[in-house]
């Protein structure tokens, strides 16, 4: 953590990028303490997004070799599309995000961007276009200017504003005695979790990646806030490839495909309604999610 929370105004716009995107994803996935695995090949290069499509061509991956995680997935999530990932805890549904930034190499199969192989393209080209949100963003202890327009620090006054306006962030910040200017982070203003939240997404929309990767919360927001954050990942997800991995189902409703994973394998995929008629695994996951809510 120490890394993290030092100051890196002396490091290049491109390279601040990179390392938001490697900090969102290391806190997203808890790799925060693990060295990367993979390497870029001798003559590798940057990757070029066009359209955004992604693909998982027939993937297997497992952590250690007797253990497959993912045995034979494949999905398309064509260009400015959403696809929902949902499945019980330990279905492999982070274990996707992991590949989709290359934080390991398939097993078999491939992961591929608009045609290109993420084995053969540059690994600091592939975390420039992916934008992450994680559950927990990580605040620097700076103002809250300095965490919106980190990653992209040529922004201006009015992209801060207007990105922390479709964030649903802008009035709250607006209200404080110091507004842009107040200190946040473990030596300033402790911030909720949705506020937090709302900062990251806020930094997302202004870095403008063609391909985000949600993790969504599990942790309890109340409903207004939950309510807010929904839009402001609206407003993110808008015209972008977005790839959520979801704990809720209420939240990913909307979107255009939603694959079921059970034990690394895809066992159905569709659109909500077409799910809930087929009353299988999604409709039950479904059904038993809302009586929860209810409940609760
Ligand atoms: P989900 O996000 O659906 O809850 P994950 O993709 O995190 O599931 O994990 C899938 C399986 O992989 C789990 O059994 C988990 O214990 C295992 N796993 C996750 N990370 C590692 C790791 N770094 N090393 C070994 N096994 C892991
Ligand atoms: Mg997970």
């Amino acid at each position: 953590m120490i890394q993290i929370t030092m100051p890196l105004n002396f490091l290049g716009t491109v390279y601040r990028e990179i390392r938001q995107a490697l900090i969102d994803m290391a806190q997203m996935f808890g790799l925060l303490e693990q060295p990367p695995e993979v390497q870029d090949k001798p003559r590798a290069k940057d990757l070029t997004v066009t359209d955004g499509e992604v693909v998982l061509d027939d993937v297997v991956f497992g952590y250690e070799p007797e253990r497959a995680i993912l045995k034979g997935v494949s999905l398309t999530v064509p260009g400015g599309s959403t696809t929902a990932i949902v499945g019980a805890s330990g279905s492999g549904k982070s274990t996707i995000g992991r590949l989709l930034f290359r934080f390991y190499d398939v097993v078999d199969g491939a992961v591929r961007i608009d045609g290109q192989d993420l084995r053969d393209v540059t690994q600091d080209s592939l975390h420039a276009r992916i934008g992450v949100v994680p559950q927990d963003t990580v605040l620097f202890n700076d103002t809250i200017l300095y965490n919106i327009a980190y990653g992209r620090p040529d922004a201006t006054r009015s992209e801060i504003e207007d990105a922390a306006r479709a964030a649903r962030i802008h009035d709250f910040v607006a209200s404080l005695p110091h507004g842009y200017e107040t200190q946040v982070g473990e030596r300033g203003l402790k911030l909720s979790g949705g506020e937090k939240q709302r900062v990251g997404i806020a930094r997302t929309l202004l870095k403008n990646p063609p391909i985000l990767l949600l993790d969504e919360a599990t942790s309890a927001l109340d409903s207004e806030t939950e309510a807010d954050i929904q839009t402001a990942l609206r407003m993110l997800g808008r015209g972008r490839t977005t790839v959520v991995i979801a704990h809720r189902l209420s939240t990913v409703a909307d979107a255009d495909e939603i694959v079921v994973l059970e034990d690394g394998v895809i066992v159905e995929r569709g659109r909500h309604d077409d799910l809930l008629l087929r009353d299988g695994r999604y409709a039950s996951l479904w059904y038993r999610q809302q009586a929860e809510e209810a409940a609760a």
